[in-house]
């Protein structure tokens, strides 16, 4: 088991959030530090309803460390980002006489946490609460950092806190019954990590990759090994950009730019975010070699890399004026600019870098002749 402790110097309930990368962490509860001190409470429980197997581990472990448990079950999909759709979990948490000494717990990927984060950030302005993240890829990003989001109607993840969860446990155990394709979902976050900011993990995983698709079910150490070097890096940026203001934590939105593009093109539900990244990241590739940042060369070894996936080809017959709408609409464009995260080497990227349309035209050219390999 590993522990990283991520230290807030803006935090508003607590001043540090655990982060504890293991598995069976259930049968080690007592050793945990939940709800920010060493006192057992009312915890409620919102879980994602394909977890009511492998979940029961959870209430158990709570309940035999003396916790006093509720539980409420959601639908993990996009639809319970919604203001409407959390509703009912306020009345619940009201009903049930939560109060500020309460924790929530929400357990299940990026859609449970966004969404039960956001509840437990505005819930009588805001209570501890502990994230428990069963995919990949929320293990290895969205379940640390304290963002926290409803869609709106004109665009995804509009409403929102940073409200930062008191704990962040990471359970292998969670792995074993994720699809592959959420596997490979969170695989593009892992390698959005390596060829950002750590080229020896990116160098690990040109070499491992294709094993390790299969191992990490089957050995927990890789999984461990994986998410908390993830964290590790996480853990770093939000300490030193918590509100994402400075610069630092926009390094993690390398591919993401495009990727939103191709996300919110196809109504979000063709693509998982990890997919669209890995094809953002194929075009922020592109535009680096574009802009003679990054060598011909290594930008084809790069992409021949970020092909190596399974993932659905790229939409056809979408016209260049609708994509640069969208990417005009991206939280991160100011004033008309368009800003992408680039590369300057591998594990070595700019912020912040103002690409022209006509450059976005070119990589868009070259992407659409790329093919993509579905399930
Ligand atoms: P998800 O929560 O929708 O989970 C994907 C699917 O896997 C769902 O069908 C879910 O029911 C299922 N599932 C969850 N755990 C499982 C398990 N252990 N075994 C089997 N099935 C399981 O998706 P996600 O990819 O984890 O997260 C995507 C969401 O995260 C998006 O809404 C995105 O906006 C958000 N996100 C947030 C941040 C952040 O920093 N807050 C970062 C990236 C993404
Ligand atoms: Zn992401």
């Amino acid at each position: 088991m590993k522990k990283l402790s991520l230290k807030l110097p803006h935090g508003q309930m607590d001043s540090r959030s655990e982060i504890w990368i293991g598995h069976h962490l259930p049968r080690q509860i007592k050793r945990l530090r939940l709800g920010g001190r060493n006192q057992m409470g009312r915890a409620f429980l919102v879980i994602d309803l394909v977890l009511k197997h492998s979940a029961s581990a959870w209430w158990e472990g709570l309940r035999a460390a003396g916790w006093q448990v509720e539980i409420r079950w959601v639908r993990a999909t996009e639809a319970l980002k919604s203001l409407s759709s959390l509703e009912p979990i306020y009345h619940w948490l009201i009903q049930k006489g939560a109060d500020r000494q309460s924790v929530i717990f929400a357990i299940g990927g990026g859609t449970v946490g966004d969404a039960v984060g956001f509840v437990a950030g505005t819930y009588l302005r805001g209570v501890r609460w502990v994230s428990v993240p069963t995919t990949l890829l929320a293990q290895v990003d969205s379940g640390l950092g304290g963002k926290t989001a409803v869609n709106h109607s004109q665009g995804k993840n509009l409403i929102g806190v940073f409200h930062q969860p008191v704990a962040v446990l990471c359970d292998s155990e969670f792995l074993r019954t994720l699809p592959t394709r959420e596997f490979i979902s969170g695989w593009g976050e892992i390698i959005k990590y390596g060829i950002a900011l750590d080229g020896s993990l990116f160098r690990f995983l040109a070499t491992h990759s294709q094993r390790m698709v299969h191992e990490i079910f089957e050995d927990p150490g890789v999984a461990e090994y994986l998410v908390s070097t993830c964290l590790k890096l996480k853990k770093v940026a939000v300490e030193k950009d918590e509100l994402d203001q400075n610069g630092v934590r926009a390094i993690l939105n390398f591919g993401h730019t495009l990727g939103h593009v191709f996300e919110a093109e196809t109504g979000y539900g063709y693509f998982r975010h990890g997919e669209a990244v890995i094809w953002g990241m194929r075009g922020a590739v592109r535009l680096s070699v574009l802009r003679g940042l990054l060598s011909e060369k290594k930008g084809i070894e790069l992409d021949q890399f970020l092909s190596s996936f399974k993932i659905p080809p790229l939409p056809t017959g979408r016209s260049f004026s609708s994509r640069l709408r969208l990417l005009k609409n991206d939280k991160k464009s100011t004033s008309g600019v368009l800003k992408f995260v680039l590369l300057q080497g591998i594990g070595k990227s700019v912020v912040d870098q103002a690409i022209s349309p006509e450059e976005i035209r070119e990589a868009l050219r070259w992407l659409s002749q790329k093919k993509g390999v579905k399930n």
